[in-house]
């Protein structure tokens, strides 16, 4: 469905699927787990789940002639992190604004992980006091402002490269990848489990699969706090995307599965259970999850196998979307380990 569409190449390509058998076998082996290595896609600065939809909006910001990519998120936002590496891969400017999404108790937090490397890249970042909102924010529209007083042209990149008409396009792709892998492999995933926040990486994976007639497998495990919002922004960015790459047809209702049990006690705060989530995946496969996304939906993913949610044979894929940059910014969580 993307051959219409200009891609810019971020990634090394197709994302390692990897069988994690020990994650299996301490949750009890009834159901078998991969991961899908989206955290391991590039050399970019670590890489990450915004270089695949980054992929398809570069073309975009480089035919505009712009020469200063302008994006927003949090102070340890991985997306101003991958804004941040693309505009240095370019040789473009990058202003991020980082707002301050979350508490935090960590003294190192806002020079650690994702924003130290935001910063050596080179890009201008901008802290400010606001609190976390996955919408269209003032202070983004101020940055963007800035940049054309001072005599240059902005390329707007909203939070997460989510609200974007070609924000959910790499995601559609993932699909397309996952078929073909599992054509190799010889088998089918059941279920996808997938982190969502600002919604165009779970959105094109819902139009990607819905091409295939099993969106309503990709689990989405929300990590925003602010369901209604995430969802509303989901239901669009499907719409948009459906129409965008020819479905043919509109996603229904049920085939957007968002999860709300996982996101306690608030974006950016993992719970304890969070953190034994990440404590077991590191411990079994030495895979690195975040408190932030990554941690929240690994969290979701044992949950509801330990509940039977997946029946018994099921193979199950963990779409580890990056994130782990942000650990540093946690240290006092993981003191003892
Ligand atoms: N996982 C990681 C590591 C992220 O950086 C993000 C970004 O917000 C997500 C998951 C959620 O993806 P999305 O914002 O596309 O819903």
């Amino acid at each position: 469905m993307l051959e219409k569409f200009e891609r810019y190449p971020l990634t090394f390509g197709p994302t390692p699927i990897e069988h994690l058998p020990r994650l299996t076998e301490a949750l009890g082996g009834k159901v078998e787990i991969y991961a899908k290595r989206e955290d391991c896609n590039s050399g970019l600065a670590m890489g990450g789940n915004k270089l695949r939809k980054l992929e398809y909006i570069v073309p975009d910001a480089l035919a505009s002639g712009a020469d200063t990519l302008v994006s927003i998120g949090g102070v340890q936002s991985n997306h101003t992190r991958m804004v941040a590496a693309t505009a240095a891969k370019l040789g473009l400017k990058c202003v991020v604004i980082q707002e301050k999404w979350v508490p935090h108790h960590d003294a190192v937090y806002d020079r650690v992980g994702n924003i130290l490397m935001t910063r050596l890249m080179g890009a201008d970042s901008r802290l400010v006091d606001d609190g976390f909102d996955i919408g269209i924010r003032k202070s983004w529209e101020d940055a963007i402002r800035s940049v054309e007083e001072a005599g240059g042209k902005p390329y707007p990149i909203p939070a997460g490269a989510s609200v974007h008409k070609f924000g959910a396009l790499g995601y559609v792709g993932f699909a397309e990848e996952v078929a073909a892998q599992e054509a190799e492999l010889g088998f089918k995933f059941d279920y996808v489990v997938v982190c969502v926040v600002t919604g165009s990486t779970q959105g094109g994976m819902i139009v990607g699969f819905a091409a295939q007639d099993r969106a309503d497998r990709v689990i989405g495990i929300d990590a925003s706090g602010t369901l209604d919002q995430t969802r509303s922004q989901v239901r669009s960015i499907v719409d948009n995307t459906a129409v965008l790459v020819g479905l043919g047809r509109s996603v229904r209702e049920d085939e957007i599965v968002i999860n709300p049990d996982y996101a306690y006690p608030a974006y950016g705060v993992p719970s304890e259970e969070t953190n034994d989530a990440i404590r077991l995946a590191a411990r079994t496969e030495a895979m690195m999850t975040d408190p932030v996304y990554e941690g929240k939906s690994m969290q979701g993913m044992i949950d509801l196998t330990k509940k039977g949610f997946f029946p018994e044979g099921s193979k199950v894929l963990y779409a580890h979307l990056g994130g782990a940059p942000a650990l540093n910014g946690y240290s006092y969580y993981y003191k003892d380990g």
